[in-house]
């Protein structure tokens, strides 16, 4: 009937956000969300294929405006390329979200290297035209207006408290007399769904979705992660504090450092602010010596980012209305705001301009500090760089960190997530968790401890030369609901008063591996299962769309064509793609491989990660063969079920020193001690080349005889380690 949807981006993965409306009233497409897929495999290949062939066939041309639920790269970052390709609507978003989305798309074509320019260029971001309905005096949070040139079509914002603009994006269709049909696409969901009140955060907390809703879009990426502790502010400043302070005194040296890798947007601005809390309202400054340490905030983005706080939080502040509280989206709340008299002063110390400045408004209990906006290098005293990027894969972090990693003296704080390709990631997998007091304090002793000696090519250096403290706060600073957050933003019948007035819901899980979604899945039934009376939605169904679903039609509650058994094009396509890439990642392995001979540690690392991605490959090939299957609609194996888990298998070692006869074998191939499977497989090959009969034409049968029996001897060898590596990892 009127409205049907359809999923195009992030099903079945976490990038890549987008869905497309069906208005058929007057046949009107419209598009939330048009997300860059990131990070994983392939994802070159299918941001280029954004285009009418993985919009179900509708041309970028035929969209009428595209919604936007928040400023995330993996939300927006293919809008330019809709314009590229003959869209020429609005994007309807905040204003906040529209000066973000701005700034980072023009940020990304001009800075990134790895930014491919054939997607879209400069211009195609020039043409971003947006529309910001909360720009008008009336507006309201929560209220339905309508879209425009629809007789009967209503939108609706409503915060979600992930991060600064972001809104969640309720459609509402008149069906007939007294009868609507609702759905609401929650976008990502902040962690302050659990604790609405909280004064620690510089967002307000989020607004559930109305008891009118139908259907709601729920994003699954962090299904089946268990629940955070909830600390109050004074806590958090508390745990902060705790490190710092051993990060920063004297004893560590006259000129302590601390980096904290930092989304530019919204994670450096909640620390600016947690950091001037610590240091101007407590008395952390005497805990270290008397000196107040420093705080750099070294990338121009986050500068950028932080003055569009400045004139938000002005608007909300200082030209107040009536009904403001309905429109706000920043926290006036906030604790360092307790007590502040002249808060236009404040707020320009923290987020104002550019360059040096003395954050000491309202330094009851501590002292100033000098806070620069800027690239800075502090020489002197104890300093804080709030570094970019927060997952260390660019930017003036990587600098930093390649400065202070060898440093006894530096202290890393890791404050975000980061994907467990990046090397980063090898380093905060052995930084010390915030949950542990005495996990935190023992790192100041013992320095980091990592497992194995690793490369890490991004910073230049090797794991065993690491001697900076390495330190994980990212449970603290999540701009994630976990998984009980999430049944409750869905699921909870938040207003009381009309508790009767709740339609029954159907939830549609998508922007997640299978596997979070599955356990979402269960989660939310459970949640609706064991709820007490009164407290909790009907829930009539959770939809799992995957890449082949067509149209779901809303008021019919049903799939407009049933999913065929057919993979679809994208699907081919996302495939297709990750094979690319995994060659190419093997050919550029082999050659650094081969570029560095005379360097036998270095050269190991490179055949572990050969070994790594051949492993991969052939999960490839059984992913591939599975598709080809699910075409002959024949049944899959259970064993090639297994191969759809996951591609990030980790390498597996064998020492060959463990037995007399393994170590005989490996001593054929030329090899000892802790080999990998790639190892193995290469000296094989080079022997080969070397041994076999075929190869020397010209050969005596004496010759051919001798070289007959080295290539046995060779075959047996490497037939008794693979499958010695067989066992192991069976
Ligand atoms: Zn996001």
């Amino acid at each position: 009937m009127p409205l049907k949807v359809k999923f195009v981006g992030a099903v079945g993965a976490v990038t890549g956000s987008c869905h497309l409306l069906h208005y058929e009233r007057s046949n009107s497409y419209y598009m939330i969300d048009c997300g860059l897929y990131q990070a994983v495999r392939g994802h070159k290949d299918m941001n280029k294929a954004r285009g009418e062939a993985d919009l179900g066939g509708v041309s970028p041309a035929r969209i009428k405006a595209i919604f936007l639920t928040h400023a995330h790269m993996d939300h927006c970052g293919l809008i330019p390329r809709m314009y590229k390709l003959g869209f020429k609507g609005p994007v309807i978003c905040t204003k906040l979200t529209a000066d973000f989305v701005r700034e980072s798309l023009q940020d990304t074509v001009a800075n990134v290297d790895s930014f491919d320019r054939d997607l879209y260029d400069l211009d195609d971001v020039k043409a971003v035209r947006f529309q910001c309905p909360d720009e008008k005096e009336d507006f309201q949070l929560g209220y339905g207006y309508k879209v425009m040139d629809e007789a009967d079509l209503f939108y609706g914002f409503s915060r979600t408290g992930h991060l600064a603009g972001a809104v969640a994006i309720t459609f509402e269709v008149n069906i007939s007399e007294g009868k609507r049909e609702t759905i609401c696409f929650g976008g990502d969901l902040g962690p302050q769904i659990m604790q609405p009140e909280s004064s620690g955060t510089l967002l307000r907390p989020v607004q559930y979705p109305r008891e009118s809703v139908d259907y709601l879009v729920l994003e699954s990426t962090y299904g089946g992660q268990g629940t955070r502790p909830q600390l109050g502010y004074d806590e958090r400043i508390e745990a902060l504090g705790f490190a710092l302070e051993r990060a920063l005194t004297p004893e560590r040296g006259e000129n302590p450092k601390v980096i904290i890798p930092a989304f530019t947007l919204g994670r450096t601005q909640d620390l600016v602010a947690d950091l001037a809390y610590l240091i101007t309202r407590t008395d952390f400054a005497q805990r270290i010596g008397g000196v107040a340490p420093a705080v750099v905030v070294d990338s121009s983005l986050a500068r950028k980012y932080s003055n569009a706080f400045r004139n938000e939080f002005n608007n909300w502040w200082f030209k107040r209305k009536d009904n403001e509280h309905k429109m706000r989206l920043l926290n006036r709340e906030h604790a360092i705001f307790d007590g502040v008299i002249d808060v236009e002063a404040m707020l320009d110390q923290l987020f104002g301009g550019k360059g040096g400045r003395t954050v000491d408004c309202h330094a009851a209990d501590g002292v100033g500090f000098e806070l620069f906006y800027g690239r800075m290098d502090i020489h002197k005293g104890p300093v804080i760089y709030i570094s970019s990027s927060g997952m260390c894969s660019s930017g003036p972090v990587m600098e930093r960190l390649r400065e202070n990693l060898k440093r006894k003296d530096a202290t890393v704080i890791f404050v975000g997530y980061m994907p467990s390709f990046l090397d980063a990631a090898v380093l905060k997998s052995a930084a010390a968790s915030w949950k542990s007091r005495t996990e935190v304090a023992a790192a100041f002793v013992d320095g980091p401890w990592f497992k194995d000696n690793k490369r890490l090519e991004d910073f230049d250096l090797s794991t065993n030369e690491v001697a900076s403290v390495l330190l994980d706060y990212s449970g603290i600073y999540s701009g994630h609901a976990d998984e009980a957050g999430l049944c409750d933003y869905a699921l909870k019948i938040d207003n009381l008063r009309y508790k009767d007035r709740y339609k029954p819901l159907r939830i549609f899980l998508v922007h997640g591996e299978d596997k979070p979604r599955g356990k979402l899945r269960r989660e939310l039934q459970r949640y609706a299962d064991t709820a007490a009376p009164g407290t909790c939605r009907r829930l009539e169904g959770i939809i799992l769309p995957d890449a082949r679903s067509g149209w779901y039609d809303l008021a019919q509650a049903k799939w407009e064509t049933p999913p065929s058994g057919e993979p679809s094009w994208s699907e081919s396509l996302k495939l297709m793609a990750e094979a690319s890439d995994l060659q190419e990642s093997i050919t550029e392995a082999w050659f650094r491989y081969k570029a560095l001979a005379g360097e036998p540690v270095r050269q190991a690392e490179y055949l572990r990660r050969i070994d790594v991605l051949l492993d991969n490959l052939e999960q490839w090939r059984l992913r591939f063969r599975r598709l080809t299957q699910k075409a002959l609609d024949s049944e899959s194996s259970p064993a090639e079920e297994q191969a759809d888990e996951s591609y990030d298998r980790q390498e597996v070692y064998l020492d060959v020193s463990a037995s007399a006869s393994l170590s005989a074998a490996a001593a054929v191939l030329g090899l000892s001690g802790r080999i990998t499977r790639a190892q193995s497989r290469l000296a094989w090959t080079t022997l080969c080349r070397e041994a076999h009969p075929d190869t020397k034409p010209h050969a005596t049968p004496a010759e051919k005889a001798e070289l007959t029996a080295r290539m046995q001897e060779i075959n047996a060898a490497q037939e008794e380690i693979l499958a010695e590596f067989k066992r192991l990892s069976s």
